[in-house]
């Protein structure tokens, strides 16, 4: 996907690009480029990919923010979702977490390029960071970072009652299922899931959309080593 096929893909989901928004992926996409050349951040390479399957899987997202949120991306790599939403948002906070300090470095770098004021980047494991940051969020993202009953313990105890929890992953039927009791447990309700298929290439996506309606036990998130020992079932509550 060259950048004239994104604006034409983006206007099909309802997403306005401006002149700006178009200079400034570019600028991020040839730095992700030089950058990937010394040090690893993404698999990614080619420029029309980036293009695919980190920006366009990225904005997917928007049509769920609105301004003055606070939005935390867990696992943000390179900044996917996060970083590609806080462009088309200036309005709205993003936290964009990683713990890979080559990963936050290069974000560093490239929020000064970008000249963006509406990131903070935190460089922590996400069950250390969210202990001490209970229902902060109004939306969690995430995407290719871990198994769903994992992910749903790292993100939904960082959400205000009413927040959403929107991971992107691809095939989900049988990780939604295996998730369904953990969801439950941490005080999460799925309302839907929103599938899609990427563009040129017609891979499945999906965007779950769960919801958080009651506080988590504060005890969540557990440590990373419980959390993979003994993901969440009733027996466990
Ligand atoms: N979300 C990005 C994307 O879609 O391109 C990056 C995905 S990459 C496969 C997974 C990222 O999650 C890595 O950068 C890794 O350091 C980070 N990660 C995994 N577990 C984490 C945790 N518990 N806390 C913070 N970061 C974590």
């Amino acid at each position: 996907m060259n950048k004239e096929e994104l604006v034409e893909e983006l206007k099909k989901i309802e997403i306005e690009i401006n002149e700006t928004q178009q200079k400034q992926l570019d600028v991020y996409a040839d730095f992700l480029i030089e950058y990937n050349k010394q040090t690893n951040l993404t698999a990614i390479k080619e420029k029309k990919d980036i293009y695919l399957k980190h920006f366009y899987d990225s904005l997917v997202l928007n049509r769920y923010i609105k301004s003055n949120q606070k939005i935390l991306d867990i696992g943000t790599g390179a900044g996917f979702p996060g970083c590609v939403l806080a462009l088309f948002n200036p309005e709205t906070q993003f936290i964009l977490l990683d713990s890979n300090n080559k990963k936050i470095k290069f974000l560093e770098e490239l929020i000064q390029k970008l000249n963006l004021k509406n990131v903070e980047l935190i460089q922590a494991r996400a069950e250390d960071y969210v202990k001490n940051n209970l229902e902060k969020f109004d939306l969690v993202t995430s995407r290719a970072v871990a198994e769903l009953r994992i992910l749903s313990e790292l993100s939904l105890p960082a959400l205000k009652i009413g927040g959403l929890f929107l991971p992107l992953k691809a095939n989900i039927t049988e990780e939604l299922e295996a998730s369904k009791e953990t969801i439950e447990i941490l005080g999460g309700h799925l309302e839907t899931v929103d599938k899609y298929l990427l563009p040129f290439e017609k891979s499945q996506r999906s965007i779950l959309i769960i919801k958080h309606i009651k506080e988590s036990s504060p005890i969540y998130p557990r440590s990373y080593d419980k959390i993979l020992k003994k993901p969440l079932k009733n027996s466990y509550k």
